[in-house]
């Protein structure tokens, strides 16, 4: 935790008047396990999901987080993880299940462009990739180093936010009529927007792609009651390494 003590104290003292504000049992968040009456909406919690305001859980990590349990924890050949950016609730359930997980330094993907170190090559089985991808302004060199992390067989789960209504992608998001542009898919810092061409692009960086609605599949119930809907934020793109 770099937080300095007072705003550590914040954040708990507003952490516990937003578990006063929605305690009920009408939603459900699966990453930290815990019954609200509503997520915290959008316009309370800076951000276009539906937030846990317990663990800070969005829709994209709760849908993430259903498929990681039930499609790949306990699973053959499915034991070493490298997980960039794990928010602290899921860092702590990843140690309760002792799970093999590598979690690397916020700075490893921009420094390989200035010859940082880089961690041992085809050695992971699972890397998860979410919510990460938008941020860069050119994807080539993470693609090809997610691709030289994983060993062959290995799967890269990646989730970013892919507008249906643009078939190849928006780069270098940079000015006021960009994001106008972008409209409801824009959200704060982002370089790039995918288009429906995704699944195609990450072919082309040399993976077999799967395009995992697992929201859809878990069913209508569970989609209301974990408040998974957004799939543009939500779809898994499951690559594997040939
Ligand atoms: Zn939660």
């Amino acid at each position: 935790m770099t937080m300095n003590s007072s705003l550590y104290k914040r954040y708990f003292l507003e952490r516990g008047i937003f578990q006063l504000l929605f305690k009920g049992n009408k939603v459900r968040c699966n990453v930290c396990v815990s019954s609200f009456r509503s997520f915290l909406p959008a316009t309370i919690s800076q951000s276009k999901s539906f937030v846990c305001s317990s663990c800070g859980s969005d829709d994209a990590l709760r849908a993430l987080w259903f498929y990681i349990k039930n499609e790949i924890l306990g699973k053959k050949n499915k034991n070493k993880f490298l997980w960039f950016s794990p928010t602290s609730q899921i860092r702590k359930t990843l140690k309760r299940l002792d799970i093999d997980v590598s979690i690397p330094d916020a700075h490893y993907l921009p420094k390989l462009d200035n010859g940082g170190d880089k961690l041992q090559g085809g050695y992971f089985d699972v890397i998860v990739f979410s919510h990460e991808l938008q941020y860069f302004e050119e994807d080539e060199t993470i693609l090809a180093e997610l691709r030289r992390l994983l060993r062959t067989g290995g799967v890269v789960l990646i989730q970013t936010i892919v507008n249906p209504e643009m078939d190849r992608s928006y780069e270098q998001i940079s000015t006021d009529d960009d994001r106008d542009r972008l409209r409801k898919y824009y959200e704060k810092g982002m370089r790039t927007m995918y288009g429906a061409n995704f699944g195609k692009h990450l072919a082309r960086a040399g993976f077999e792609v799967e395009a995992i609605n697992y929201a859809e599949r878990l069913g209508e119930g569970a989609i209301t009651y974990y408040k998974l809907a957004q799939s543009y934020r939500n779809t898994i793109y499951k690559c594997k390494k040939p």
